[in-house]
């Protein structure tokens, strides 16, 4: 299995590659070169399976030869071992034909640990492998931070630095990237909001000499290895459900596309999906993208549903590179336009044929407060205001032949406020996570200036 970049212009890479790399050299993102379709005897095969064993059926033909089967089935059994139910995505009916497959069982209750578990093992059997270590350095809103502390806490071959808005995070969202003890994952409050820490970031990869001496990583959701790994609970739901011989429908809750993107690749792959329908927040440029034909950049407005308030889909250049037909100058032109000028307009062919594979909705902040008590009222299950966003537009794209299922994204005990104004109930911490508060915290503070960070991190991985 090989990797190609989506601007067609960086080198083609294996997996293992394609894993560490992040993003290519010349600004895309990796794809496979090809998508491995699975026979229906082999989809119908999974129905049953433990999360695990499905895990390494969908996802082995993508890795090549980078690890085998046995040194697979046990990055897959550490990657999902510290999740808190057995099912790991456990499917919940909240009326009839509409499902919730609910992802936030993991440990920092959001669907991000599936795939952050999992590159986790991924990057430490290669880096051992290889003799070699990397300098993780991510920036995050909360949640992505949070999943990546946990996932590379107490791994030989990894130093990981989250940088963090200062005060501009959720109090669980900051005590679960600063409780961790381990000396080898570092929290970063930086003096700034969280475009400083994405620019800061950037910063430090356009330096090549730091970016050399480090060995500087990303773990950010454009790498590929995430994407697959989310592929996967898409077959465990629509088999569950009776996939193949049943097909299914898909709601999304959606912000850099990395989640919607899974769900593609599956139904490449052959599961029989009938609908995958994106759902946005009021910030919303993929909605709009879909009603209109252009992409083009808004202010982001703060939201209840924070994870989800994006400018631009990173991941969206993955699906326009199909819908070009794989031409790779052609999408280069569209980002370029987008970085010059802030929006592009997609050809008429490439916006039919990504009609045909999406649907799209949005929920207005009231919409979403509503769901969440409508939901609690009906059914007493607790939904986070992303999980809510997916269920309301979820229930606009709904068909009675067909199952709806919506990604709940997060637990609700991760958004208590806005959790509590819907239904007046404040959702505890569950069990295992109950004594979050009384962790001891540890964090860096630090300025908004490049070079202070740089000499922090120099100076951590140092000892
Ligand atoms: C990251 C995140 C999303 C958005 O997922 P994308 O893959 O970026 O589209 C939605 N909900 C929650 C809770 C998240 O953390």
């Amino acid at each position: 299995m090989k990797y190609v970049s989506t601007r067609g212009q960086a080198p083609i890479l294996t997996f293992e590659e394609a894993m560490l790399t992040g993003l290519a050299r010349d600004g895309g993102l990796y794809v496979p070169e090809t998508i491995p379709v699975m026979p229906k005897a082999e989809i119908a095969a999974l129905a049953g399976l433990p999360y695990e064993e499905v895990a390494f059926r969908v996802m082995r033909p993508f890795i090549g030869d980078t690890f085998t089967d046995s040194e697979f089935q046990d990055i897959i059994a550490r990657a999902y071992a510290g999740f808190a139910h057995p099912a790991r995505a456990p499917l919940v009916q909240i009326a009839p034909n509409q499902f919730v497959l609910e992802l936030f069982h993991g440990p920092t209750l959001a669907f991000k640990d599936f795939a952050m578990q999992l590159i986790g093992q991924l990057f430490e059997e290669a880096l051992k492998r290889r003799g070699d270590r990397v300098t993780i350095v991510g920036a995050t809103s909360g949640d992505t931070g949070a999943a990546a502390i946990e996932a590379f806490k107490g791994l030989d071959a990894v130093d990981v630095f989250i940088l963090y808005p200062h005060g501009r995070v959720s109090e669980v969202q900051r005590r679960q990237m600063t409780t961790p003890p381990d000396s080898n994952v570092h929290a970063i409050a930086l003096d700034g909001d969280f475009d400083d820490c994405q620019a800061r970031l950037k910063d430090m990869f356009n330096d090549f000499d730091f970016r050399d001496r480090v060995k500087l990583a990303g773990v950010n959701s454009i790498n590929w290895a995430r994407v697959l790994a989310q592929v996967v609970y898409y077959f465990t739901a629509a088999t569950t459900l009776g996939a193949p011989d049943r097909k299914v429908s898909f709601t999304v809750p959606t912000g850099n596309f990395g989640d919607i993107f899974a769900g593609y690749v599956a139904k490449r792959m052959g599961l029989p999906i009938e609908r995958l329908v994106i759902a946005t927040n009021q910030n919303d440029i993929l909605h709009r993208t879909f009603q209109t034909g252009a992409y083009s950049k808004a202010g982001v407005t703060p939201s209840i549903s924070p994870s989800m308030d994006i400018q631009v889909s990173s991941n969206f250049e993955r699906i326009l590179f199909d819908v070009y037909d794989r031409d790779g100058a052609a999408v280069a032109q569209q980002m370029d336009a987008l970085s010059a000028t802030g929006s592009f307009t997609i050809s008429q062919g490439a916006f039919d044929r990504l009609r045909e594979l999406f649907d799209s909705g949005r929920a207005s902040e009231d919409d979403t407060l509503a769901t969440i008590a409508q939901v609690f009222a009906a059914t007493g299950e607790v939904l986070c205001p992303h999980s809510a966003v997916g269920v309301k537009v979820a229930a606009e794209h709904a068909d009675p032949a067909v199952p709806m299922i919506t990604l709940a994204t997060a637990h609700p005990a991760k958004f208590p406020d806005a959790v509590a104004d819907a239904t007046g109930l404040r959702p505890p911490l569950p069990i295992q996570m109950a004594d979050l508060y009384e962790r001891s915290e540890r964090v860096e503070e630090a300025a908004n200036d490049l070079s202070a960070l740089q000499a922090l991190i120099e100076r951590k991985i140092a000892t």
